[in-house]
């Protein structure tokens, strides 16, 4: 009989969280997790799965325009906000059950309170109840950074974004990464007047130039209005509740919602790491090795809370390779390279691999070719909104190093495209597949 009352006790029941625990468990592992908000995590509660719900939603306002001209005669469409959000958060507490469920049938036993590491085989709950477990797992995500400054109090995040009681009629978003974009395109679909300002000139930092031109330009097309190279200073809020915001190089913005969209931070704070010995690095996030354990030898994290990649099925794949290693008899690490991501913005990004300055930092040159079309549905639908894909290739190999999209479905398509892009395959092994017509993604095998 084992000294410990769990093999393995998990903190957050996220995405890796979740993941570790029910995989760990089917190893055999007694498994025990807390959660001191909602099983499922960032991605199910607050993020990725209500996130696309909404840009489902908010998408609607272009399709019912389109229809139009496909003879459809609409009338007396309206939008709901309060039945939209009531059906998506509904769902999330479907989701929230699904994945609670998964725990209990897997016999992992959940803790619905905070705690924390009072030794390297210690854990002690909020309520004052010690735990002890042969190994730690530290699985407690992310969480909003919201910058200081006067009158920040008045901003939200994207963790309230899904609870308003209305669609705010003029929003700023600060920051233009992912959520700052994501949200910029449904706010705008559902009629508010979108803001989006940067600290530096440019949008999502890391994606491909192209790309990111695209997006501003049809961005701004559909009336979002950007402002580049400026930091707030302070926000005021006045009698009728509007926001004034201060802000340097750019004249005050009275605004009715300002949404901080400006990267996440581990949440590291009173787990007791410093005590144990679980040492963070300069970012905050927790260090780990290949395996994801930590300075200490039965201490282990995954996802967000080490910023390896910020990404759902990232933390869920560092989250099985744990239970492999650590209870399946299988040392497993997790591969980062060519990792496909996407931005849910309106039209959608897609991305996998080197960006064309990647590839010409790494090998001096390199070789592009591109489509640049307007997708027949467009057409029809008057609607002049073009997709761009990229595709960037060593010079003398030919082989496929990234591939940049945006258009409708884009990030449908490049999960596939991903497959060959992961496997190495060159520009000609694409030219070699036959268009399957007509399609969007035919392109991908007609670059020039
Ligand atoms: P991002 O890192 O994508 O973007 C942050 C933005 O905020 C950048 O534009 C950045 O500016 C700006 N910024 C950062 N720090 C400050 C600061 N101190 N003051 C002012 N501006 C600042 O973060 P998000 O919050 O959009 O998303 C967090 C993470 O969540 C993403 O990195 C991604 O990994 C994940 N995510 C993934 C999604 C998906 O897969 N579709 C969707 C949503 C989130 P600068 O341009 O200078 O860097």
């Amino acid at each position: 009989m084992s000294d410990y009352d769990y093999d393995l006790f998990t903190i957050g029941a996220g995405s890796g969280g979740v993941r570790a625990s029910r995989v760990s468990a089917a190893y055999g592992a007694r498994v025990a997790v807390a959660e001191e908000f909602r099983v499922g995590g960032t991605c199910v509660i607050r993020g990725c799965v209500p996130k696309k719900m909404l840009v489902y939603g908010a998408h609607f306002a272009e399709d019912l325009e389109d229809a139009q001209h496909f003879g459809w005669e609409i009338e007396g469409a309206k939008f709901d906000w309060i039945k939209l959000r009531d059906n998506v958060l509904g769902d999330v507490d479907r989701l929230n059950g699904l994945y609670t469920q998964t725990l209990e049938n897997n016999g992992v036993e959940i803790y619905n309170e905070r705690a924390t590491i009072t030794g390297p085989h210690e854990i002690t709950l909020s309520g004052g109840e010690k735990k002890t477990a042969r190994h730690i797992l530290i699985a407690t995500g992310a969480r909003p950074y919201v910058p200081s400054f006067e009158g920040h109090e008045y901003g939200i995040t994207s963790n309230e974004a899904f609870h308003l009681d209305a669609i705010p009629a003029r929003v700023l978003i600060v920051g233009a990464g992912y959520i700052a974009n994501e949200f910029a395109g449904i706010f705008n679909e559902f009629g508010a007047q979108v803001t989006l300002m940067n600290r530096s000139d440019q949008l999502l930092r890391g994606y491909d130039e192209s790309v990111r031109d695209r997006l501003l330009q049809i961005s701004m097309t559909k009336g979002i209005d950007f402002r580049f190279n400026a930091e707030i200073e302070k926000i005021v809020r006045n009698e009728d509740g509007s926001l004034t915001v201060s802000m340097s190089g750019h004249d005050p913005l009275e605004v009715d919602c300002v949404l901080y969209a400006t990267g996440r931070v581990p949440n590291v704070e009173g787990l007791g790491l410093g005590e144990v010995g679980v040492e963070v690095n300069e970012r905050g996030a927790i260090s780990v090795d290949e395996h994801s354990r930590t300075a200490i030898d039965s201490i282990y994290a995954v996802g967000d809370v080490t910023d390896r990649v910020q990404l759902t099925p990232v933390a869920i794949r560092e989250g099985q390779a744990f239970a492999d290693t650590v209870f399946g008899g299988k040392p497993t690490t997790v591969e980062y390279g060519c990792i496909p991501a996407a931005v849910f913005s309106h039209p959608p990004i897609a991305a996998v691999g080197m960006t064309e300055a990647q590839a010409i930092e790494t090998f001096g040159t390199c070789k592009v070719y591109t489509s640049d079309f307007r997708p027949m549905k467009n057409v029809v639908a008057h609607r002049n909104e073009r997709s761009l894909y990229k595709m960037v290739c060593h010079a003398d190999t030919g082989k496929v190093l990234g591939l940049h999209m945006i258009g409708p479905d884009s990030p449908e398509i490049m999960q596939a495209a991903a497959v060959a892009v992961k496997a190495g395959l060159t520009k000609d092994d694409f030219d070699a597949t036959v268009a399957l017509h007509p399609t969007m993604s035919e392109e991908l095998v007609l670059l020039k």
